[in-house]
This record gives structure tokens, C-alpha cells and sequence, in this order.
């Protein structure tokens, strides 16, 4: 029975609950820009994006007129049959962003292409193993579960992952209180163990890791560490792997957040912010190596779907012209608002992140991982208006991730709204349990 005169959260319960709002659910009507509106008409700042997903705002018009054109001339037609005008264009567009002699292999999420980059990668190698890092998040079908280390959560209970999967130590200067080279040296040491002990580097396929960890809390490695993972990966033949699903598009300031450290991978997995809300992904490597992929051998049904290339073109332009520079200037202006409420306010340990993707880390007085704070500030948050996410392992980092095209207003508003409740916190002697 459809029960239309419920809200969309009382009849929720036929749905899995949405992850990030499990207490507060909304429903959502209508978006636009930064801007989304529930059932009565109230508004939110949506600086959660989809996770990233709509880097140049929602339902932005340029990306709705080049749908509907798509619309009008070919809805699906299957990457496995034949070629068409928005799927080749896109696959162009990705090799001069990318620099070339590259080839691109699409699928429809973000999981759907690391399980591919790992196919890829062992089938061009024809080894087994593959590194990846602790805290890091690739996906939820089974071989990026398999290789995904942000939380227990997603792992237990899932006995019989993928074998040959080796978790690495990934830098967290913050966490671990060396500096930057102290750091590196010993992320290095960790993956040299694993050549030690457990698996030699002649057997490992691939060296998979987000240039900046995601979910895991908003980490930015040093420069130095990508650089060594590189050399690791051409003395031994091993294929770097960059997932920059939720990183790529803007999200850093650049097209994509590999450019910030000067270190090119192999192999490039791209979703989430390519096409603006439309079902989409990538595969981006070298010619040589996409070519150990024989045509039939690896394939999906909607993959590169039309009308999801075309929103990518679309979403593209809107990046080039005026997306990343918006990006990396307002990123800048961010970061600032919030080292000012660093300095204001206890609480705060870090304040980190690259262009529009902007992590707060909370620690309590011991300097231990405060989640409850977070928790409660992105409830406040909710409350009056900004729709905020959490990352980290321990769910101790405010995340802003606001589409790559906001208004400075906006962020004035989203920072004033979290001064409030870093205010009231204050205020209160006794914890933060009023959510
Ligand atoms: N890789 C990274 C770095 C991600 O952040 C995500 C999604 N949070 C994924 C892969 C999985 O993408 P999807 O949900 O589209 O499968």
C-alpha cells in the first residue's frame, strides 16, 4: 500500500536507511547549486555533494541540456556492440586530461571500476598480489571490500574476500605525531616488510591507494611518499593504482588530485564526480596495458551508457571554465574560516585537505578521537540547514565537501552555522548529549 500522506522517512522502512543520516533522515524534493529542499520546503546547503558526486552543483543547466539532446537521439546502444558519438568523445576528452596514449575503459560505479583496475592489473602482470593501504576505501562488491581498510565494519562477516591482498601502512602525520619524512619512512618500512615476509614483490599485480584517503578521514600524504611508492612500483614491474573516485573532477582544486603531488600512476579509476549524478565510471591506463584486455574479455552491459558520457562532457566543461579555479580558490578561503575556529575553539586537532575537500579532525582532551562532538555538530548542523558528513576510521572528522562550483556566500554560511555549535558546545559543561 503507497501511504502518500506519510513523509518520505516515516515510509523508509522498505529502503536500507541512508548510511550518513541514520538518526535524522530527510526527504529530498528538489536540488539545485549548492542548495537542496525537503518535503516542506525547507532548505539545506548540500555540502555533501553525493559524496562528491555533483562537483558542479546539481541540476546544473549545461548538464541538463546536453542530457536531453542525448535523450533525443540514442538512450542505449552497449559499449559491447558498438561505438557512438558521446562515449568515444569522452574517451577523448579523458587522454588529453590525462596526457595521452592512454585508453579508457567505463563501467557504472566507482567499485565497479577498481574490481576492473584489479583485473587489469593482474592480467597484465599475470601475478596475484595486491598492496593496499589501511584506512583506505575502494568500494563495497567483494574485491574492493577485499581491499578496503577504512572500517571493520565493511569486512567482517564476509569471510572468503579476495586472497593476496596485503593492507600497508598509509602516512597520518596528525595521528601518529612524526613529521612528514619520519612518516613516509615508516610507511615505506611497511610495504618493504611485506616484500620481507609475506609476499615478494615478483608476485605483486598492483599498488592500489587514493592520493588523498577519502573515507579513511581526508588525508593528504606527503609528496615524498607517493614518490617513493612510484620508484617501488618501476623496480619491481608492479602497476600503480590511483582510485580517485572520490578525489577526481575538481574536487582537489585540479582535475584530478594526482597532479598535486607530480606522480602519475598506471592505471587511473574514476566515478562519483564525472558525470554529475548519472551512473558512470572509469578506467584510464596506459595503451600497452588496456591492450592485455582482448576485446570480450572483460565488458558490462550500460557501461560508457550514452547519456551518462554526454553528462560527463557536459560536467567536464562547466570543471575547465570555471569549476577547478572556483575550487582551489574557495578551498583556500575555506581552510582559512576554519583555522580561525581552530584557534578559537578547543577541540579542533586538524584542519586538513586539499582545494573543496576539507576535513576536521576532533580530538578530546586527552587528544584521543572525539566522535560524539562531531556527531553532534553535524546533527546541529542538519538541524539549522548544512547537511555535513563524517569520515574516518573513527568517525572523528567533519567533512566539507560543497559542490566544486559554491558560492563564497555559502561557505559563510555553512562556517557561521558550525561557529554556532562549536558556541553552544562551549557553553555546556556536561558533554554533548542533547542529540
Ligand atoms: N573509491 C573511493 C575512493 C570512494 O570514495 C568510493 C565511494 N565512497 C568508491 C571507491 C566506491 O564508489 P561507488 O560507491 O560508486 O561504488
Amino acid at each position: 500500500m503507497i501511504e502518500e500522506n506519510k513523509s518520505l522517512a516515516e515510509r523508509g522502512d522498505r529502503v536500507l536507511p541512508p548510511a550518513a543520516n541514520r538518526a535524522t533522515k530527510i526527504g529530498v524534493m528538489k536540488a539545485y547549486g549548492s542548495t537542496i529542499e525537503d518535503e516542506s520546503g525547507k532548505k539545506y546547503l548540500d555540502f555533501a555533494s553525493g559524496v562528491g558526486v555533483n562537483n558542479v552543483g546539481h541540476c546544473h543547466p549545461e548538464v541538463i541540456e546536453a542530457v536531453k539532446q542525448q535523450l533525443d537521439t540514442m538512450i542505449h546502444v552497449g559499449h559491447n556492440v558498438a561505438y557512438y558519438p558521446s562515449y568515444i568523445q569522452l574517451a577523448e576528452e579523458l587522454n588529453e586530461l590525462t596526457g595521452t596514449q592512454k585508453m579508457v575503459y567505463f563501467s557504472n560505479s566507482g567499485a565497479e571500476a577498481n574490481e576492473g583496475a584489479i583485473k587489469l592489473a593482474k592480467k597484465a602482470t599475470k601475478r596475484p598480489a595486491i598492496l593496499s593501504f589501511k584506512r583506505g576505501f575502494h568500494g563495497r562488491t567483494l574485491a574492493a571490500t577485499s581491499i578496503t581498510f577504512s572500517s571493520s565494519a565493511y569486512r567482517q562477516d564476509y569471510e572468503g574476500l579476495l586472497p593476496s591482498v596485503y593492507a600497508c601502512e598509509y602516512p597520518y602525520p596528525f595521528r601518529t605525531g612524526l613529521s612528514y619524512e619520519e612518516e613516509t619512512k615508516r610507511c615505506i618500512q611497511s610495504i618493504n616488510e611485506v616484500f620481507q615476509y609475506q609476499v615478494a614483490p615478483s608476485q605483486v599485480a598492483a599498488i592500489i591507494l587514493e592520493p588523498v584517503q577519502g573515507e579513511g578521514g581526508y588525508i593528504v600524504p606527503p609528496k615524498e611518499f607517493l614518490k617513493q611508492i612510484r620508484e617501488i612500483c618501476d623496480q619491481h614491474g608492479i602497476l600503480l593504482i590511483f582510485d580517485e573516485v572520490q578525489t577526481g573532477f575538481g574536487r582537489t582544486g585540479k582535475m584530478f588530485a594526482y597532479e598535486h603531488f607530480g606522480v602519475e600512476p598506471d592505471i587511473l579509476t574514476l566515478g562519483k564526480g564525472i558525470a554529475s549524478g548519472f551512473p558512470l565510471s572509469a578506467i584510464i591506463a596506459k595503451k600497452e596495458i588496456m591492450e592485455k584486455w582482448e576485446p570480450g574479455t572483460h565488458g558490462g552491459t550500460y557501461g560508457g551508457n550514452p547519456v551518462s558520457c554526454a553528462a560527463a562532457l557536459a560536467s567536464i566543461e562547466i570543471l575547465k571554465r570555471e569549476g577547478i579555479d572556483n575550487a582551489q580558490t574557495l578551498g583556500g578561503y575555506l581552510k582559512q574560516q576554519l583555522f580561525d575556529l581552530q584557534s578559537e575553539f578547543a577541540g579542533i586537532g586538524d584542519v586538513r585537505g586539499l582545494g573543496l575537500m576539507i576535513g576536521i579532525e576532533f580530538t578530546d582532551e586527552k587528544g584521543s578521537p572525539d566522535a560524539s562532538t562531531v556527531n553532534w555538530l553535524k546533527n546541529f548542523a542538519l538541524e539549522h540547514g548544512v547537511i555535513l558528513l563524517t569520515c574516518g576510521t573513527e568517525k572523528n572528522v567533519l567533512r566539507f565537501i560543497p559542490p566544486a562550483t559554491v558560492l563564497k556566500e555559502e561557505l559563510d554560511q555553512a562556517v557561521s552555522v558550525l561557529k554556532e555549535g562549536l558556541q553552544q558546545l562551549a557553553k555546556k559543561e556536561s558533554g554533548h548529549a542533547i542529540y
